[in-house]
């Protein structure tokens, strides 16, 4: 029974964007309006003075973007709110696309004067292709930004979903006047200021065509009423089951840094977003409200206190209640993980944590026990699927300056490796080790952390790959017979899964071509 009724009040999302569209902004006040942090500014000022909550590392700090996820719990209304901040940076997208995995809505920050921009894009072809509703919160809008109409037929376009737009905008910039809630039909007023929380009045006009009300805001209103009357016509009513289903995306629009249409994305995630909903393990489908525990690793970050050296296994739980203390086991390897200091991520503190519900995100530290895309349960043998791997787009060989530092060089690498930061692959022949990532960053990222974490001095050398392929097929000798016809250009991952090789695209399908049992695969999921 008490699963069954936290399972219902959880509501777990990612909030995702193109860098600067707001994100951070965002994300500190749905915080202050849920009450989880008292001082508008804190998750700012802590990015400004290079400390924010999921700046856990020096080369963010340096470059003041997010390069690590980090999650966050709240309670609102009657519910618990698991909000998850992806990286911004396309460089870290493996990263993203790994979040995006563990939850069941996306909150999408758009900036109202650039519209969709590349990485929102590719974010949402993530959200898409699992169907994830989204939310959609056009920001910005008290400064000079795009016609609304503009902006929101841009998103149907870009996107290919239908947007159901939940307020309506009065005049931008200087001259942004509020919102219009079409939901409740009336006029919320919109005044400056950051200072304001969700316990504030907000000025509400019912009456729009009052001809005090018409004057106060001039134009802006008129035009928006001839708007608002267009969309009236033209938009379909908002659906649930197709917002569910991702083809219709609610809209708000607001003003983040004024505290500005928040409230409205907060209780829209209350009342609209999913509760945890059933998972997909190869064995069987599994519902959050079954009383046993499973969960599955979608992130690991090492070293986010470097005073400790740990490891923090991420864990969306996908059924049952956990209490600390309960015995959990690894199903790939059959280990058994202690649960007695597993971390919650209550109001961006790291605390003790003593019970949580599927949906929740668990920390659990360790020293190398859980790897990406582990299944953790009570016992049973399950293996969620569906967290992605891509295939690099960027090869780099590693060497170090220092040759007694190279067992430094191999843990730090691995470690990285399982985290997912990077991807190291080791040739079938020879010994100098390939590094591969979407990104270029991640190379920044890697040889900083190598330096700092692990005290190994890197050079980091352009390799002569551009693409790989992991390569499997049906049947095992097929497969050895290409990995020695082809053995200079075999390497393999960090679950030593082959993967081919290559300079240019023509190449793979040359080896397509000759090879008809094997098939080449551009993304792989754990198993
Ligand atoms: P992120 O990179 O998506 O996390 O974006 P941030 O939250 O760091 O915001 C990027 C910039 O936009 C910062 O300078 C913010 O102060 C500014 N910003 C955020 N929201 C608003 C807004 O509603 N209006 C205006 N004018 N600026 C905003």
């Amino acid at each position: 029974m008490t699963i069954d009724h936290e399972v219902k009040r959880r509501r777990t999302f990612a909030i995702i964007s193109h860098p600067d569209a707001g994100k951070t902004t965002l994300t500190e006040k749905l915080l202050l309006f849920a009450g989880a942090i008292h001082i508008a500014g804190s998750v700012k000022a802590r990015k400004a003075s290079r400390h924010a909550t999921s700046d856990w590392m020096e080369i963010e700090k340096q470059r003041g973007i997010s390069v690590a996820s980090s999650v966050m719990q709240m309670e609102y209304r009657d519910c618990v709110i698991n909000l998850l901040d992806t990286p911004g940076h396309q460089d870290f997208s493996e990263d993203t696309y790994r979040v995006l995995t563990a939850v069941d809505a996306a909150l999408m920050v758009i900036d109202a004067a650039n519209g969709v921009e590349a990485q929102t894009l590719r974010l949402l072809q993530v959200c898409r292709a699992r169907n994830t509703p989204i939310i959609t919160f056009v920001n910005k809008m008290d400064r000079e930004v795009r016609e609304p109409l503009d902006l929101i037929d841009e998103i149907e376009r870009t996107l290919g979903m239908d947007t159901i737009p939940f307020t309506w905008p009065i005049g931008m910039g200087k001259s942004f006047h509020g919102v219009y809630d079409l939901q409740h039909k009336h006029m919320r007023v919109f005044r400056p200021g950051a200072d304001r929380s969700g316990q504030d009045e907000v000025e509400i006009i019912k009456d729009l065509n009052h001809p005090s009300v018409l004057q106060r805001f001039g134009m802006s209103l008129t035009q928006a009423q001839q708007e608002i009357e267009l969309i009236l016509d033209a938009a379909p009513q908002f659906d649930q089951d197709a917002f569910l289903a991702g083809h219709q995306t609610p809209v708000f629009f607001g003003s983040a840094i004024n505290n500005f249409g928040v409230q409205e994305v907060l209780d829209t995630l209350v009342e609209l977003a999913p509760s945890p909903s059933a998972r997909c393990a190869l064995q069987r489908e599994v519902l959050p409200t079954e009383a046993k525990f499973s969960g599955v690793v979608f992130k690991i970050q090492a070293n986010m206190n470097p005073a400790h050296r740990d490891r923090i296994a991420f864990v969306r739980i996908c059924s049952g209640e956990f209490k600390r203390g309960i015995n959990l086991k690894v199903v790939r390897s059959g280990k058994e993980v202690r649960t007695n200091t597993v971390v919650s991520f209550l109001s961006q503190r790291r605390e003790l944590l003593e019970t949580a519900y599927a949906g929740d995100i668990i920390g659990i530290p360790n020293h190398g026990t859980l790897q990406l895309a582990d299944t953790l349960t009570a016992g049973e043998a399950l293996q969620f699927t569906g967290l992605p791997f891509f295939a690099p787009e960027i090869f780099q060989t590693v060497e170090i300056a220092d040759p007694l530092r190279s067992k430094q060089l191999k843990l730090g690498l691995t470690q990285l490796g399982e985290e997912g930061a990077i991807q190291v692959f080791r040739p079938h022949i020879g010994s100098i080790l390939l590094l591969g990532a979407v990104g270029i960053l991640q190379f920044e990222v890697v040889t900083h952390r190598l330096k700092y974490e692990y005290g190994v001095e890197a050079r980091i050398a352009p390799a002569k790959y551009q693409l790989a392929r992991w390569v499997t097929a049906d049947n095992p000798r097929e497969l050895q017979r290409f990995i020695e016809a082809n053995a200079h250009r075999i390497a393999y991952d960090a679950v030593d899964a082959p993967t081919f090789l290559a300079s240019f695209a023509a190449e793979i399908s040359v080896a397509e071509e000759n090879w008809p049992a094997i098939r080449f695969h551009k993304m792989r999921e754990h198993a």
